[in-house]
């Protein structure tokens, strides 16, 4: 009996961010400098997922890196999963405005509504 494959989450998550940089950020959202991850989050609230700045540094470069975190609690529900994905990468393309959900952030949101981004999943 061949042996069930187990889902490499990771790559799941990778795959849904390539796939809607592609489609609805024209592949600019910075790819090479962002992990995306699924986690447990440690909180009282429930969180759906996050998105987060650090600045790098070796010798004397210095560059920003980004993270976009999943619950991992969530990873079953696909369709929360890709709503998470895009409200956080609507956060890295407003590169974290300040004031969480901000003019940039919300027209981001807006924009990818216009463009079908939701279509499916709501
Ligand atoms: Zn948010």
């Amino acid at each position: 009996m061949r042996k069930k494959k187990k889902k490499d989450w990771s790559r799941y998550l990778y795959a849904i961010f390539d796939e809607y940089n592609r489609r609805y950020f024209k592949a600019e959202l910075p790819s090479k400098e962002t992990t995306v991850t699924f986690e447990l989050f440690d909180r009282d609230e429930f969180c759906y997922g996050a998105c987060r700045k650090y600045n790098e540094r070796l010798g004397r470069n210095k560059w920003q890196s980004w993270n976009i975190a999943v619950n991992w609690e969530l990873r079953h529900w696909e369709v929360v999963v890709r709503m998470t994905m895009l409200h956080e990468m609507a956060h890295l393309a407003s590169r974290l405005e300040s004031g969480k959900h901000g003019a940039q952030w919300k027209a981001e949101i807006k924009r990818l509504i216009r463009a079908g981004a939701f279509d499916d999943l709501l």
